[in-house]
């Protein structure tokens, strides 16, 4: 992959097993790639909500006996990247909160749209905020629902724009929310012995050998509890817009998505580009570890020789996820180590899934004519990223883009490779097994399943904050 996308966030819930906050942990771990600046876990002790979290890696944060003194019979779990927020403590998640319906804990997947507009609302009858995410607008929303309505979480629901898988726990039970529009994956899942479960991602599942149940459907809230699993709708069925960016790049590849297996479609997608842009080349080599799946699939229909011709670091993380350029740039000259035997004197076709900025696929580019490479024939595994999403996946902002202001060719001289192409949007759309109206696809179309105010950026809670305090 390339480097300055961020996303977006996992979310795990588990009811009545004795061991909650280690399999919180262990699904926690396997939803790493959702997000690696803090991670955290609340868990229900005969009612009693606690909660661990901090920030880092879900080793980091969970290190020693934190998961021995989180007892508990029910719990819920996050892995978090910031979509809306900076990265600070105050931020990290499940935020676990006192409300007029006693304590309650979320976790949040997604990006509201309209969370600005709400607090502000809040703010003005005198509610205190003292996180500046958008997830802390959903307590809010409870609490002012909860003596109006027999049910104030489908109330509440009913208030939210944009994405949201979310997950709630209190002290009788699990609610698992997924927006109506179905941006995020979440799952419901069963362990051998009977105890339900939810999380973002069907690998969660299966790091606690957990069966998948189902998709929780867009505008559906399943309850777990002592009676079982319960489901009642907020919203009527309509056509979702599930993110395709999820199967392009950010799900983990063994992961059953929107009903397709992520590895197989990016294989498919890999065939595809074969066949919309093939070249004459001695190997194709994939981008570690993001390109690896298109890359098999592209060297299985072109009959051209797959070689592993990058060597990753393992101990460097995901570039995207790191904060800043610089440090980004760093982890990408750490991370990736070109076999000049491999390279030297061969036309390479290497493939990737996505470029964002250009920056760093500059730079690895640079690496592999360092390493002697004679052609680079670069292909993308998804169409040219144009637009910003606001739905959870923090892409850079529209003039970051390197596709809003360049054209493919300029694209290809800026990255000094002898040829570049890019899967065409009907391409990755047939790769899915769903119709292709079912899946949002804004980042490169442009356009939006809903209206979005194009001036919302994932600091626009924390600039009214200071304004606030000013
Ligand atoms: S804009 Fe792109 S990244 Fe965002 S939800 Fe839509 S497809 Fe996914």
């Amino acid at each position: 992959m390339t480097q300055t996308i961020k996303e977006k966030c996992g979310v795990f819930g588990i009811w009545g097993t004795e061991h909650a906050a280690h399999l919180c942990y262990a699904a926690l771990f396997a939803q790493q790639h959702r997000g690696q600046e803090s991670a955290g876990i609340a868990v229900s002790d005969d009612g009693e909500l606690s909660a661990h979290v901090g920030m880092g890696l879900v080793p980091e944060v969970f290190a020693g006996d934190v998961l021995d003194r989180l007892t508990g019979q029910a719990g819920i779990g996050h892995n978090r990247y910031s979509t809306t927020g900076s990265s600070l403590s105050c931020n990290a998640q499940p935020l676990l909160e006192q409300y007029l319906g006693g304590q309650i804990a979320v976790g949040h997947n997604g990006n509201l749209i309209n969370a600005q507009l709400l607090r502000r609302q809040y703010e003005q009858r005198g509610h205190l905020f003292h996180t500046s995410t958008d997830t802390e607008v959903i307590i809010h929303l409870l609490a002012a629902h909860y003596l109006d309505h027999e049910d104030p979480l489908t109330q509440a629901m009913q208030h939210l724009q944009g994405a949201y898988s979310l997950v709630f726990l209190l002290s009788d039970r699990i609610e698992a929310v997924r927006d109506p529009w179905g941006w995020r994956p979440l799952v419901l899942g069963k362990t051998d012995d009977g105890h339900p479960c939810v999380a973002s991602e069907t690998v969660a599942l299966d790091a606690i050998g957990a069966e998948y149940v189902r998709e929780i459907e867009p505008g559906e809230i399943v309850t777990l509890s002592d009676k079982g699993v319960t489901t009642r709708r907020f919203a009527d069925p309509q056509t979702p817009s599930q993110c395709i960016f999820e199967h392009v790049y950010f799900a983990n590849p063994s992961s059953r998505l929107f009903g397709d297996t992520v590895q197989i479609v990016r294989e498919r997608m890999g065939e595809k580009l074969a066949g919309e842009a093939p070249v004459d080349a001695d190997y194709v080599i994939p981008m570690p570890d993001s390109g690896r799946s298109a890359a098999l699939g592209y060297a299985r229909a072109s009959g051209i020789e797959f070689r592993e011709g990058i060597v990753p670091n393992r101990y460097v993380g995901r570039t995207f996820i790191q904060p800043t350029q610089k440090r980004r740039d760093l982890a990408v000259q750490l991370k990736l180590n070109p076999v000049a035997e491999i390279i030297d004197g061969k036309s390479i076709i290497v493939v990737d899934d996505s470029i964002v900025r250009g920056t760093t696929t500059q730079s690895k580019m640079r690496h592999l004519r360092r390493a002697g490479a004679k052609e680079i024939h670069l292909r993308i595994s998804c169409p040219p990223i144009t637009h910003p999403c606001y739905f959870g996946i923090d892409f850079a902002d529209t003039d970051e883009l390197i596709a809003s202001t360049r054209t493919v060719d300029q694209i290809r001289d800026y990255l000094r490779v002898d040829s570049l192409h890019y899967l065409s949007l009907d391409g990755m759309l047939s790769c899915v097994s769903q119709a292709p109206d079912r899946y949002c696809t804004a980042c490169f179309s442009g356009n939006y399943p809903i209206i979005v105010d194009k001036a919302l950026t994932k600091l626009s809670l924390e600039r009214h904050q200071l304004k606030m305090f000013s």
